[in-house]
Order: C-alpha cells, then sequence, then structure tokens
C-alpha cells in the first residue's frame, strides 16, 4: 500500500486520484495484516485497491466528479467496497471520473482532467478515465469503474487494461451514485483477465433488500475456467463493427487479435447486429432520461452543495443546480426532461425503449449461431485532450460499438489487442450472453 501511495503521489500530474489519505490506507493495511495473523484467509487480503468515486464510501469524500457533491461524505460503503473490504482489499483513494459519469473522455470532470499515461496529450477515455489510469500507470494493481455505456471498456481500451462490465444486476448498484439505473453496472478494471476474475468473484451476488435489479443469480468463481480449450469455439464477428466509421489501424489490430483466435482453435463466424447504428440514438435517449429523474435528488436540500444567497424555496433549488452541476450534466438534465414530457414521451423514450428491445433481440439472434461476439471497443485509439469537448455528438458518436451491449445488459470486456496510431493501445470488444462471464474471461484470458 505504501508502495503504491507513493507512486500515486509521484504522478499527480495524470489527475487519477481525487482522494487519498495515507491515514486510512494504512490503518486498513494494518488490519488486512492483524487479519492474516489470525489465519484469516479472505481472498483479498492486503490487496490494495481504488474506487471510482462513483462508490460512496465512509472512509474517502465521495463526488461523482461534480461541484454538486464536493466534500460529501456518505455515512454507508456501497454494497461493491463493503465486499471488497470484507474480502480484504485496502482502499487506496478515490479515482477522477467524468461527472455522474457522463462523457467518454474524462474531461467533463468538475476537478480536473486525466491524462493518458501513453501519451499525457491524450485524452485516457471515460467515464473511468480515473481508473483506468491508475491500474495503466500502475498507481494502483486494481480498481472499480463502471459502466453505463461503455465507461469501463472504452477507458480499459485507450489504456492498455483489462476491464470487464458484467451481466446487468450481477453486481449491486447500492451505493452507486446513480446516472441511468436500467443501464449502470460495476466491475473490475486490472492488467489481466485473470485480476478481473478474482476481483469480480468477490464484487458480485444478490443484494434483494438494496437492489430491487440485482439477480437472483449466485455469487460464481470466475477463475474456474481461465485455462480451458477455445477449440471450437464459435465467435461471431459482427460486419456493423467493421464498416466505414472504424479506423484501419485500429482494424488491423483487432484482425489482428481475431486470427490468434483462429490459432487458438476457435472459429469465426460472420454474423449482423442489424440495429446497431440505432443504439445512438436509442441509448442517448434513455440515458438521459433516467439521468434527468435521478438528478432531481440533488437540490439542495439534502447532499452537498447548497447555493449561499436566494430569494425563496425555488431560487434557491435553480441556483444550487446552476452552480452545482456541469454543462454535460445540464444538458443531459434537459434532454431528459424532454423526451419524458407529456406530448414527447410517445414519439422519444416510448420509440426508444421499442427499439432498445428490438437490439436485445438482435443479439438472441446472433447467439444462435456463435457463443461470443468479437469487434472493436471504440473506433478509433485515444483522441488528442480538448478535441471533441466542444462537439458532444462527436463524442456520443464514438459510443457506437459499446453502447449495443449495454443496451441488452449483456456481459461484455476490453481486453488488449496490440496498437493503433500515434503508438496508442487498441481494446478488443468480447461480448457473451447472460450470465456467461466465464466465457469471456476464458476468452480474454487465453489472448494474453
Ligand atoms: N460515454 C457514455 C456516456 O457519456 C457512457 C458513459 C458510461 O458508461 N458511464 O453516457
Amino acid at each position: 500500500a505504501r508502495h503504491f501511495l507513493a507512486r500515486g503521489a509521484r504522478h499527480e500530474a495524470l489527475g487519477a486520484y481525487l482522494a487519498t489519505s495515507e491515514e486510512v490506507t494504512l490503518a486498513q493495511a494494518h488490519g488486512a495484516d492483524a487479519r492474516l495473523a489470525g489465519g484469516d484467509t479472505a481472498p483479498l487480503l492486503g490487496v490494495p485497491i481504488a474506487h471510482k468515486d462513483i462508490f460512496v464510501t465512509t472512509d474517502f469524500p465521495s463526488t461523482a466528479g461534480s461541484r454538486m457533491l464536493e466534500g460529501y461524505r456518505s455515512p454507508f460503503d456501497s454494497t461493491v467496497v463493503l465486499k471488497l473490504k470484507g474480502a480484504g482489499a485496502v482502499t487506496l483513494g478515490k479515482l477522477n471520473c467524468d461527472e455522474f459519469a457522463m462523457g467518454s473522455s474524462n474531461e467533463n470532470s468538475a476537478f480536473k482532467p486525466v491524462l493518458n499515461p501513453w501519451d499525457t496529450t491524450r485524452i485516457p477515455g471515460g467515464s473511468s478515465g480515473g481508473s483506468a489510469v491508475a491500474v495503466a500507470a500502475r498507481l494502483a494493481p486494481a480498481a472499480t469503474g463502471t459502466d453505463t455505456g461503455g465507461s469501463i471498456r472504452q477507458p480499459a481500451s485507450f489504456c492498455g487494461i483489462t476491464g470487464i462490465k458484467p451481466t446487468y444486476g450481477r453486481a449491486s448498484r447500492y451505493g452507486m451514485i446513480a446516472f441511468a439505473s436500467s443501464l449502470d453496472q460495476a466491475g473490475p478494471m486490472a492488467r489481466t483477465a485473470e485480476d478481473c476474475a478474482l476481483l469480480l468473484s468477490t464484487m458480485c451476488g444478490p443484494d434483494p433488500d438494496r437492489d430491487s435489479t440485482s439477480l437472483d443469480a449466485p455469487a460464481e468463481d470466475f477463475t474456474r475456467t481461465l485455462n480451458d480449450s477455445l477449440q471450437g469455439l464459435r465467435i461471431g464477428v459482427p460486419k456493423e463493427f467493421f464498416g466505414e466509421g472504424l479506423s484501419a489501424d485500429v482494424r488491423a489490430a483487432v484482425d489482428a487479435a481475431l486470427k490468434e483466435y483462429g490459432k487458438l482453435g476457435a472459429v469465426l463466424v460472420p454474423i449482423s447486429l442489424p440495429r446497431t447504428e440505432l443504439s445512438i440514438p436509442v441509448y442517448y435517449i434513455i440515458a438521459p432520461a433516467e439521468a434527468s429523474s435521478n438528478l432531481s435528488r440533488f437540490d439542495g436540500v439534502k447532499f452537498g452543495h447548497r447555493a449561499e444567497k436566494y430569494t425563496d424555496l425555488t431560487d434557491m433549488y435553480k441556483k444550487t443546480r446552476a452552480e452545482g452541476f456541469g454543462d454535460e450534466v445540464k444538458r443531459r438534465i434537459m434532454i431528459g426532461t424532454y423526451v419524458l414530457s407529456h406530448g414527447y414521451y410517445d414519439a422519444y423514450y416510448l420509440q426508444a425503449q421499442k427499439i432498445r428491445r428490438m437490439i436485445a433481440d438482435d443479439f438472441q439472434q446472433a447467439f444462435k449461431h456463435c457463443d461470443l461476439i468479437a469487434g472493436p471497443v471504440a473506433p478509433t485509439v485515444a483522441w488528442k485532450l480538448g478535441e471533441k469537448s466542444d462537439d458532444p455528438v462527436a463524442s456520443y458518436l464514438a459510443d457506437i460499438f459499446t453502447l449495443p451491449a449495454s443496451l441488452a445488459g449483456l456481459p461484455c470486456m476490453s481486453v488488449p489487442a496490440g496498437f493503433g496510431a500515434g503508438g496508442m493501445p487498441v481494446g478488443l470488444q468480447l461480448i457473451a450472453n447472460h450470465l456467461q462471464e466465464v466465457r469471456l474471461l476464458n476468452a480474454a484470458h487465453r489472448l494474453q
């Protein structure tokens, strides 16, 4: 823990951490030592790990990357954090992210950007940019992230690490500051699939009293099939993921990884996910709609920021929200409120829900012909800081390959595939059917 704290301090300019405390971390580390001395065999005893600042924690402030929650202390730990602590993990601190997890570059953090350690003029991806950079720059052996529309997979891809979003409902959302509740999922980000499997085995499990969408699926040992043979595994390759929007360098790295699977005995099967393009408008209606509802709790009364001067209650709400939220969050609240409003609900929100179902059905059709799906995570490598910050739509379009699996609630991951333009890392995306995380991790592990 001392080593990682010192390394974190030395590389503070990367912007990965929002909060650290030597006192808290070392106290937890000593606690782990004592458990070890007492014969405790918890699986992560003494393993240092850092958390995306979307997970509420009692030992550190929890901000979700927003001024709205600056300095906020939660009275409880999120279930995922609690489970990891129970397994013996030691918290290194809280990691930077896009405000309320809205973004693809980490530039929407209210506090500071995060720099990609492979090239510090580039973004690390988002919204779990701090988590990806902490692992890539070896400021932490592993980190937690959350993925609503790609926020684990895309920064993992851009920073050359491994990250998995489990099936929706596998990990409890209790204590994860909500963005879009029907999509939000927690997952680990680490160097390898094996490390991810170890963490995921602790993070998952039913939590029916605290998260009504938590699945009634028992916690599993996700490491048990890591070394299984891939002989005969059918890997579906969706043609829509290899269209003209995909840059040549990323395509080359992904093709090379697919070829590697061929050598490992897998069979590549051409498939189609015909509504891939629609996942962008569908996601950018549903996610803002849910966000506009979830973020209504930040009104200056119960949590965090409250405007100093105001004339009456309505004025207090208005000033608090105007001051506390950043531009992207405000944009999404406005879009979400609009698509849910009377007269527009049927045309936008309801329509989006119907297409969401069709996108999920397309995956079920595809899984009749294959066991796993593989393709790129993002159309390009990490872009330059500032390149898309004035153009939210350009940023939304770059989410095209991660959104479909999110809308369908499927487990999916990013595993390092090679390098593209500027020597930047490229991830391969793997998608499995519901509750088939072991298949994903097995395939990812064999590639590493
Ligand atoms: N980039 C997507 C968005 O901005 C996904 C973010 C996420 O998964 N949290 O909403």
